[in-house]
């Protein structure tokens, strides 16, 4: 008998992103619609680097070579990228990780589930509302959400982000071991400041729990004062894995690179009782099921810490925040409530005349030709929200304000 795994039946039909690219494709059937300008995207329009494409190309050509091939690499990453990482990601900043505490893989997405392998099905998981699906969608695959009521699962808590707290999220009342943050936050593009990082690392050594945190957009803060790592408040290391990827920093959504960050210091206990380290306990799940990201993707990340490849990146990530700035600026004039759009691609823009997420969605496309995403497809507390994002063109950016200020005049 093919007997499948149950939890797959409490999982939403299809995931968000699916969903929307459906009714866009629908969108498009219809000869006589607006041209359609994409503000939904969660993808980077590229191109990557010269640099980057110049050391894959010298990858390829290692490949070719008898003296220069490279056959299986290690699992955790080439010692090349790890310690590079090591050096310019944290040490330069004044944070000790050590390359053996540094995985490298094939995308962020990956480990966010692939973490679940080594976590009991018994931990209390806890995620932003509104936050990226992925981190509900894992646990429930992996059977830690108990029952569906209404929109939520009964055993996970929800970490209400409004726009009263800055949509920072609120500490749990109870005791929660597996706490998912993301920080700046995709879809609201708030950024937790240090002493709201703090908060979260006390609340972690107290009540024993693990951060997930997740800073996939850190190359998009440009105030100082503002953490990258979760490593940068003190005692982290104690509470705390950090997953970071090249995908929104260097384009690298098609080439598909990331790292994790799992320090020694991470302890977990077994239902026994007995005290184990996580460290070892990733590396070994990742050699027996993960054979080492490409060597090609390998250098071509590596390339992104070259004075070129770190020019590109402030280069590249200017622009979309550029972008999503002016679109935060023309939700603010007309009087909504608006974040994001500083130190992120995305702009999370609450309408003010009491319309859902999804009649605002499908206005904004009807009226204006332009796609947003529905901002209650990220939580409950998203509802009214839509999320759009600096991932395009200036030109097209452009065009959609100004599509988009016209209707807005209008209302
Ligand atoms: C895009 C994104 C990821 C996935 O990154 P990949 O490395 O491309 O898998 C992870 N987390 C968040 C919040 C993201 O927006």
């Amino acid at each position: 008998m093919i007997l499948v795994n149950d939890n797959f039946k409490e999982l939403p039909a299809v995931y968000l992103f699916t969903q929307i690219s459906r009714i866009l494709a629908k969108y498009k059937e219809d000869k006589d619609a607006i041209p359609l300008i994409r503000m939904d995207i969660g993808d980077v329009p590229g191109p990557v680097a010269d640099c980057v494409a110049k050391a894959m190309h010298k990858a390829v050509d290692d490949l070719a070579k008898q003296d220069t091939f490279k056959g299986y690499g290690p699992e955790q990453g080439y010692a090349f990228l790890r310690d590079i990482i090591s050096q310019k990601d944290y040490k330069e900043r004044g944070i000790n990780i050590d390359p053996s505490e540094i995985f490298i893989n094939d995308g962020a997405k990956c480990d966010l589930g692939n973490l679940g392998d080594i976590l009991s099905k018994d931990c209390k998981v806890a995620v932003m509302d509104p936050s990226y699906p992925a981190y509900i969608d894992d646990n429930v695959i992996d059977g830690r959400e108990g029952k569906l009521e209404g929109n939520k699962y009964s055993r996970i808590t929800y970490l209400k982000c409004k726009a009263e707290n800055n949509f920072f999220p609120e500490l749990p009342e109870t005791n929660v071991d597996l706490i998912y943050i993301c920080s700046p936050n995709n879809p609201t593009g708030s950024v937790l400041p240090k002493a709201e990082l703090d908060k979260w690392v006390e609340y972690a050594k107290e009540n024993q729990s693990l951060i997930i945190f997740d800073s996939a957009y850190e190359a998009y803060i440009r105030n100082p004062e503002l953490p990258k790592s979760i490593y940068e408040i003190e005692g982290a290391k104690d509470v705390a894995i950090e997953i970071r990827s090249f995908s929104k920093t260097g384009g690298f959504t098609g080439i598909r690179c990331g790292y994790s960050v799992v320090p020694k210091e991470l302890m977990g206990v077994y239902s026994t009782g007995e005290k184990v380290a996580l460290n070892p306990i990733w590396s070994r799940r990742q050699t027996t099921k993960f054979n080492g990201a490409s060597y090609i993707s390998q250098r071509g990340a590596e390339a992104l810490y070259s004075e070129e490849g770190r020019k590109s990146v402030i280069e590249m990530t200017d622009k979309f925040i550029l972008n999503a700035s002016n679109l935060r600026k023309m939700f603010e004039n007309a009087g909504w409530k608006v974040t994001g759009g500083t130190d992120s691609p995305y702009v999370w823009a609450g309408n003010p005349y009491g319309m859902s997420s999804y009649e605002v969605f499908e206005k904004i496309l009807k009226e204006c030709g332009i796609s947003t995403t529905p901002g209650s497809g990220f939580g409950e507390e998203g509802e009214g929200y839509i999320r759009l994002s600096g991932f395009n063109t200036k030109e097209n950016t452009d065009k959609a304000i100004e599509r988009i200020e016209k209707w807005l005049t209008n209302h």
